[in-house]
């Protein structure tokens, strides 16, 4: 292939980009850009270093032989290259990102300074244990909020997001029913649960049961007393639930289920609706996992690794995996590992732990522990309660805004909690929620939680989240209301849309079915090339 200096092939337009009107595929500021496979080549790179000398030592016989074939570009191409492509995505930093359940709020600033102070960011998990004492100090501290806030007894700090945490908490259930020679089987799951619950219980090897909802989109708390037994090991329930509702029959629910001699797993994802209102641990709740890049504002999605602590009931702590931190009487700050677990219980609480083991090799996300510490301890007890308040207030005015527009099932119930739900009923004949989505594109913000919960017909949930402002909250509301109305009346050119994003409407089925994840070098002429459809459209 041969390519010109600046790596711009005018002969070749980058494929799904040809109907921009523009012989460079461009549109004004919004630049296009190919695959790197497609602009570079082998033969040029951004540096220039002499040759290496030939190695004849220890490990010459392992040298590669052959070229390594990756495509290179000049250093200002390069650059241009990677910050056109990141300028292709959507961000928290650019928008309101109304995803429901995910919680994509603002990551403040302050968080990102702390965790790059060198004491934390430079250290590394092997240190000598006295040299780290204050990150392991910073572990414990913020192990005590969450305790504090969620009225728990003890926190495991190491599972490294949402679903990894409820995998802990289950483990954490599994070792205290074999520690008492029970051996129970079912964990029973509601309708509109995220779809790692019952992945979850799954994967611990529990069998899956489903419990229905009330019409105003609870747990039905009658069925599920009718099939609580002795071989239900433990119930998962999301408090707020994924309808964006509170669980009123929560402690009704817990006690259910401790009489049937099983456990209650909370998924605590949505706990920014109740932060500093609502102390799990007073209902019952016997493991909840904390999504910190969720609740406490950690970077999340693309934009860095989760970090989800499990905090547990005093039944269910001495089960929980190493390593953890303790505090002595002395102020010193432990890393209790397998070696010290039984004689540092017994030196220090009288008693055994008996850990199911290790989630993680180290002790977690340090970089999230020290962005949620510096995001409560500016918050403050008062502010996190506002948290919850404004995610409330934020959510209901959505869901008020918009409940003449769009449908909203469940807003008769009463006020919602951090997110606002909503279906397609009342759409004209053949337009879909997928097509409201893409018009929001056209828009410029990122669609919302489509089809999630199931108990929806067409499911919209939206959570704008407390860190917006009521003009950004006004400036959504009055595109998702045209959108909506569009949607009402039939309008033909919804199907096509978004017509001005980088892409068109893709056929996500094919992407999701047959993803095309490695760059194959096109065949030359009309030989054997596939049809624009058959590659998922890139
Ligand atoms: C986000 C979420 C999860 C999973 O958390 P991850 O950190 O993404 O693994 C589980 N349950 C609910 C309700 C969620 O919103």
């Amino acid at each position: 292939m041969t390519i010109n200096q600046s790596g711009w092939k005018p002969t070749t337009p980058v494929a799904g980009a040809t109907d921009t009107g523009t012989v460079t595929g461009n549109r004004a500021l919004m630049l296009e850009e190919a695959l790197i496979f497609e602009i570079g080549d082998t033969q040029t790179t951004g540096v220039d270093i002499a040759p290496a000398d030939k190695s004849t030592g220890g490990i010459a016989s392992l040298l590669r032989s052959d070229p390594i074939g990756l495509p290179g570009l000049s250093e200002p191409e390069t650059v241009r290259h990677y910050t056109r492509l990141s300028r292709q995505n959507y961000a928290i930093d650019l928008g309101l990102f109304p995803l429901g359940s995910c919680t994509m709020k603002h990551n403040p600033r302050l968080n990102e300074k702390m965790a790059r102070l060198p004491g934390f960011a430079d250290i590394h998990p092997l240190a000598p244990r006295e040299t780290v004492q204050g990150a392991l100090e910073l572990i414990n501290e913020l192990a005590f909020w969450l305790i504090d806030l969620t009225g728990m007894h003890g926190v495991a700090m190491s599972p490294k997001a949402g679903a990894h945490g409820e995998l802990c908490g289950i483990l954490c259930i599994r070792a205290a029913l074999e520690a008492r020679g029970d051996a129970r089987s079912v964990v029973l799951v509601p309708e509109s649960a995220h779809g790692t619950n019952p992945a979850t219980a799954a994967f611990a090897g529990y069998k899956v049961e489903n419990i229905p909802a009330t019409p105003e989109g609870r747990v039905d708390l009658e069925a599920l007393k009718a099939r609580l037994g002795p071989d239900v090991a433990a119930v998962m329930i999301t408090n707020p639930n994924t309808c964006g509702l509170f669980e009123p029959d929560m402690k009704a629910i817990s006690d259910a289920v401790h009489a049937a001699g099983g456990f209650v797993y909370c998924d605590g994802a949505n706990f920014n609706a109740i932060v500093g209102k609502v102390r799990p641990g007073d209902l019952g709740v016997d493991a909840m996992h904390i999504n910190l890049h969720k609740t406490f504002s950690t970077p999340h999605g693309g934009g860095g690794p989760g970090s989800g602590p499990v905090v547990l009931s005093e039944a269910l702590s001495p089960f929980a995996p190493l390593p953890y931190t303790a505090r002595t009487a002395d102020g010193v700050v432990h890393l209790i590992e397998e070696e010290q677990a039984d004689a540092f219980a017994e030196e220090h609480f009288g008693g055994k732990l008996q850990s199911f083991g290790r989630m993680t090799a180290f002790h977690g996300q340090m970089g999230m522990f020290t962005r949620a510490l510096s995001y409560i301890l500016s918050h403050g007890a008062d502010g996190l309660k506002q948290v919850a308040e404004d995610a409330v207030l934020n959510a209901n005015y959505i869901l008020r805004s918009l409940e003449d527009v769009l449908d909203a099932p469940f807003a008769h119930s009463g006020p919602c909690m951090h997110e606002a739900l909503f279906s397609d009923k009342g759409f004209a004949d053949g337009v879909s929620t997928l097509d409201l989505a893409k018009a929001l594109i056209d828009e410029g913000f990122h669609p919302m939680t489509m089809y999630f919960p199931l108990v929806v017909h067409g499911a919209m949930l939206v959570e704008p989240t407390e860190t917006e402002s009521k003009a950004a909250l006004d400036q959504f509301i009055m595109a998702l209301r045209s959108v909506a109305e569009r949607c009402k009346e039939g309008d033909e050119s919804l199907k096509s849309a978004p017509h001005h994003a980088p892409r068109r409407r893709l056929d996500e089925t094919l992407a999701a079915r047959k993803p095309v994840v490695a760059w194959k070098e096109p065949v030359p002429a009309a030989a054997e090339a596939p049809t624009p459809s058959e590659v998922g459209d890139r």
